[in-house]
C-alpha cells in the first residue's frame, strides 16, 4: 500500500528501529569516526555508503531529504542551505560553459538573476521564455548546446502557472530534463514529475518550513531521465569522474540516483551550501503539518483575493485560485486542491497608493519572505525585483505599483478587515 501525501508529510523519510529516538535525531557533528583508513578510503571512492563529512552528507539531512524525495514521487534528494543553492546546483549539475539554458521568463528574482547575470558570467547562456509560450515558440528557443530547460510550477511573485506538459513535451523532444521549482505549489498541491518535470528543487524556505525559521532548499530528482541516452550532451553523468577514479554516474548510480550523487560529490564537495542538521530538524518539523496547513493559506488567499477583487480601489489580483484570473484554466489542471498563500494586486493609485496601504496595514508586516505562517507583504519592484529594467519587469509580469501579499494562517476575516482599514487610507 502505497502511502498518501499527508501521511508521507508525517512519517517518510525515517523510520526508527526498536528503541530508537521517535523524533529524528540531530547529527551535530561535522564529522564520522572510522576503525581504519580502508573503510574510509571506500567512502571516498564512492564505493560504500556512509557518512565521513557534514559538507557532503549529514545522516539528519538525509532523512529529511528522502521525506521531500517521496513527498515529490522521487528517486533521490539532497538538501541544500538554501533555496538559490538548490536552483544554482540543479542547473549547474548540467552545464558548463558553453552550454545553454532555456527557461521561462516569470520566475523568482533571485533566479533571474542567477542565470542571466551570475551563469552567464560562467560562460552558461540563458534564453527567456514567456511562460505562455506555445510549443512553436519553445521549440524556436532551443539551441545544439541547451541542456535543460527551467521554469516555477507557481512563479513567485507573477503568480503564473506554467503549463508542465507542455514545457516537459518540448524538453524531451530536444533531447533535455525539465527542471521545475515547485516552491510555492509544494509537492501537496502539485507533484510537477507527475506531469513529466525531471528534476524538482526547492526553497525549503518557504511553505515547507513555513514558519520562517529555517533557511533552506532541496532537489529531488525524478529518476526517469535517461542520461546514458543523451550521453553526448551530459559528459559529466556520462563520462569518467577522474576526481573519483574514473566513475561513471550514470553507469554506477543509475537514472534514478545519477544526478543526486554526482550534484552531491562535485557540487557540494567543491562549493559547500550544505544545510545545518540543526535547520534540516526545523524543517522537518514543518514537513509535518504541510498538508494541514497548505489547505489554509489557500482558503485565505482566495478570501483575499476575493475581497480586493471586489474592491474599487484595486486594479487589478493575481490569483490562479481566483475564478477569471488568466491562470484559472492551468491552475484547474494542476493545482485542482489550491495553489498556494500569496496574492498579487495592483492598487489603481499606483506605486505610492501601494507603499501608504503597506504602511497602514497591522497584522500583515512588510518582509523579504512569504509563505509564513503570519501574513507578510512586499512591493517587488522596490525590494526583491530591483535589480530589473522596466521592460524586464514587464517581462515578468512585475509592474512597479504591485503587491504580493502572502496570506498566513490568521483568521481570514481578521485578514480582510486589517486589508480593509489598510485600503481606506491608500
Ligand atoms: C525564495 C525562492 C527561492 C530562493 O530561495 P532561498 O531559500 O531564499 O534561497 C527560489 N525559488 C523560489 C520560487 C522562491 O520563492
Amino acid at each position: 500500500m502505497a502511502p498518501r501525501i499527508e501521511t508521507k508529510c508525517v512519517q517518510a523519510g525515517y523510520t526508527p528501529k526498536n528503541g530508537e529516538p521517535r523524533q529524528i535525531p540531530i547529527i551535530q557533528s561535522t564529522t564520522f569516526k572510522y576503525a581504519t583508513s580502508e573503510d574510509m578510503g571506500k567512502l571516498f571512492d564512492l564505493e560504500a555508503e556512509g557518512y565521513f563529512y557534514s559538507r557532503l552528507q549529514n545522516p539528519t539531512n538525509d532523512l529529511v531529504a528522502a521525506k521531500i524525495a517521496s513527498l515529490e514521487g522521487g528517486t533521490a534528494g539532497m538538501l541544500t542551505s538554501s533555496g538559490m543553492a538548490a536552483n544554482f546546483f540543479a542547473l549547474f549539475n548540467l552545464c558548463s560553459a558553453g552550454d545553454h539554458v532555456v527557461s521561462s521568463s516569470s520566475i523568482y528574482g533571485g533566479t533571474f538573476n542567477l542565470l542571466s547575470v551570475t551563469m552567464a558570467r560562467m560562460g552558461i547562456q540563458t534564453t527567456f521564455v514567456d511562460p505562455d509560450a506555445t510549443r512553436e515558440e519553445l521549440d524556436a528557443a532551443f539551441r545544439p548546446n541547451t541542456k535543460c530547460v527551467f521554469g516555477e510550477t507557481i512563479a513567485n511573485p507573477a503568480l503564473t502557472v506554467l503549463d508542465i506538459e507542455l514545457f516537459s513535451q518540448a524538453a524531451h523532444d530536444h533531447g533535455v530534463p525539465l527542471i521545475i521549482d515547485n516552491t510555492f505549489a509544494t509537492p501537496v498541491n502539485c507533484r510537477p514529475g507527475e506531469w513529466g518535470a525531471d528534476i524538482v528543487p526547492h526553497s525549503t524556505t518557504k511553505y515547507m518550513d513555513g514558519h520562517g525559521a529555517a533557511l533552506g532548499g532541496a532537489i529531488v530528482d525524478m529518476g526517469r531521465f535517461d542520461w546514458m541516452a543523451h550521453a553526448d550532451k551530459y559528459p559529466g553523468l556520462c563520462t569518467p569522474d577522474e576526481s573519483y577514479h574514473g566513475i561513471v554516474y550514470a553507469e554506477r548510480f543509475g537514472n534514478g540516483g545519477a544526478f543526486i550523487t554526482k550534484c552531491t560529490a562535485q557540487l557540494m564537495r567543491d562549493f559547500g551550501s550544505a544545510q545545518s542538521p540543526q535547520s534540516a530538524f526545523i524543517l522537518n518539523l514543518g514537513l509535518e503539518s504541510l498538508h494541514v496547513r497548505m489547505p489554509r493559506h489557500c482558503e485565505n488567499g482566495l478570501a483575499v483575493a476575493e475581497f480586493l477583487n471586489a474592491h474599487p480601489k484595486i486594479a487589478r489580483v493575481s490569483y490562479p485560485s481566483l475564478p477569471g484570473d488568466k491562470y484559472y484554466p492551468m491552475a484547474q489542471k494542476y493545482l485542482p486542491n489550491g495553489s498556494c498563500g500569496v496574492v498579487s494586486f495592483e492598487l489603481k493609485g499606483g506605486r505610492a497608493a501601494a507603499e501608504r496601504f503597506m504602511k497602514a496595514l497591522k497584522l500583515a508586516a512588510i518582509e523579504t519572505h512569504v509563505a509564513d505562517a503570519r501574513t507578510c507583504c512586499l512591493c517587488p519592484a522596490a525590494s526583491t525585483h530591483r535589480q530589473m529594467t522596466d521592460e524586464q519587469l514587464a517581462a515578468a509580469g512585475v509592474p512597479a505599483g504591485m503587491v504580493r501579499m502572502s496570506c498566513g494562517l490568521e483568521s481570514k476575516i481578521d485578514l480582510i478587515e486589517d486589508i480593509a482599514q489598510a485600503l481606506e487610507q491608500a
